[in-house]
């Protein structure tokens, strides 16, 4: 344990991002040290039971907490100004989490409609299985959630930016609407990352990350992660993950503790290179539309200005020519991936039609205002002007 204990609240973002949460073991490693150990052991029988009564401090099986994971999982609520972090193994296994700790049978959960495929699953077909009711309505639509929210609406489930068409929900309005009726509000932040956008300050009552995305932002190993209060992680959440087990593992939480210190350089850079490369494309003949929060002609360009600090890494283009176009302009892409991840350091295109979104009917990708002319940028950290030179290329007819 450090000698020296720092202010670590009064410090700036970049620096809780480097130093937040470190626990030295005696040996004063200067990283972070990785515990691999699924278990630990006590001086004493004593000890042990104090522990396992939680009258004591310390771990007691890594399936509910380790020293490793728990640096992740202090820095990560000193960034987010959340009293309290769970990491869990996956993005997925947060959100699935988070929602099973806030609903039992004859519930009611209200959803933005635009959401993540496994989000989708997790609302629409598991939680009723289990006699939880789902309804889902256009997120931008302010009317749509006060006429939509019942007395027995327990949570709301929200994306903003959302995937891939980059719509922006009102979080102050929603949270409004929803505390009203008592339901408590989470939001999966993925798209803005911690740093462009603060739901907890906006009201939200718990943030879900998938840490795969920007906190890695390497492509090397999955995460996630939920937020909120000490009381709703100590009482309600922490009794689901201790019990059910979607736990992060050491590797994973030491890689992720690890990228938390270069996250605001890699965001930073990130959403530089995108607000230029949509700035640029903005008026290429070719391209229906280009999609991109900060940008002037984007829908809810007030709001998402007033709401995220920075316009985020991703940029949705809209093709005249339909998918023939965007298959042409996938095809020819020499820099840029095909993959269907993002946030990472390496630029990524996809079309969502025929990947993330394939399993919706045309109905359904319809109402999501997603086409088939749809083509969605992960902008990296490639030099600029080489990821521009690329997409001229590939769009050239
Ligand atoms: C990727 C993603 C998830 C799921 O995260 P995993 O780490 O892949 O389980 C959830 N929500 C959004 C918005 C995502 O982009």
């Amino acid at each position: 344990m450090s000698k020296r204990i720092p202010d670590t609240a009064a410090w700036r973002p970049a620096t809780k991002l480097v130093r937040g949460a470190t626990r030295r073991s005696g040996f004063g490693e200067t990283s972070e040290a990785m515990f691999i150990t699924s278990g630990y052991v006590y001086d004493d029988a004593e000890t042990a039971e104090a522990r396992f009564k939680g009258e004591a401090e310390g771990f007691v099986y890594s399936r509910f907490g380790n020293p490793t994971v728990a640096m992740f999982e202090e820095r990560l609520a000193l960034i987010e100004g959340a009293e309290a972090c769970r990491g869990t193994a996956s993005g997925m296994a947060a959100v699935t989490a988070a929602m099973l700790s806030l609903v039992k049978a004859g519930d009611h959960v209200l959803a933005s409609r635009a959401l993540f495929g496994s989000c989708n699953y997790v609302l629409t077909v598991l939680l009723p299985r289990f006699g939880v009711q789902s309804t889902l309505i256009d997120g931008t639509d302010l009317k749509a959630w006060e006429r939509e929210l019942r007395p027995n609406t327990r949570a709301v489930f929200l994306e903003t930016p959302s995937n891939p068409t980059l719509d922006i929900i009102d979080l102050e309005a929603v949270t409004t609407l929803a505390h009203k009726v008592g339901a408590r509000v989470v939001v999966d932040n993925v798209f803005a990352s911690p740093l462009l956008q603060r739901p907890l300050a906006l009201g939200a009552d718990i943030v879900v990350y998938s840490a795969t995305k920007h906190i890695d932002g390497q492509g090397r190993c999955l995460g996630g992660a939920i937020l909120g209060s000490k009381k709703y992680v100590t009482e309600e959440l922490t009794p689901l993950l201790r019990n059910t087990g979607p736990s992060m593992s050491p590797f994973n939480g030491w890689v992720l503790l690890k990228a938390l210190e270069t996250l605001s350089l890699r965001v930073n850079q990130m959403c530089g290179n995108a607000r230029t490369i949509a700035a640029r494309l903005s008026d290429r003949p070719g391209i229906g539309r280009v999609l991109y929060p900060h940008l002037e002609s984007h829908p809810q360009y007030a709001l998402a200005r007033r709401q995220m600090s920075a316009g985020g890494s991703v940029i949705t283009l809209d093709l005249s020519g339909g998918k023939p176009a965007v298959f042409r302009f996938l095809n020819r892409l020499r820099l840029f991936d095909i993959s269907n991840n993002l946030g990472d350091a390496k630029s990524l295109a996809t079309h969502p039609a025929t990947t993330t979104h394939q399993r919706l009917s045309d109905a359904e990708r319809a109402e999501l205002g997603i086409t088939n002319g749809m083509v969605r940028l992960s902008i990296g950290l490639e030099d600029v002007e080489d990821l521009s030179d690329d997409l001229a290329q590939a769009l050239k007819v």
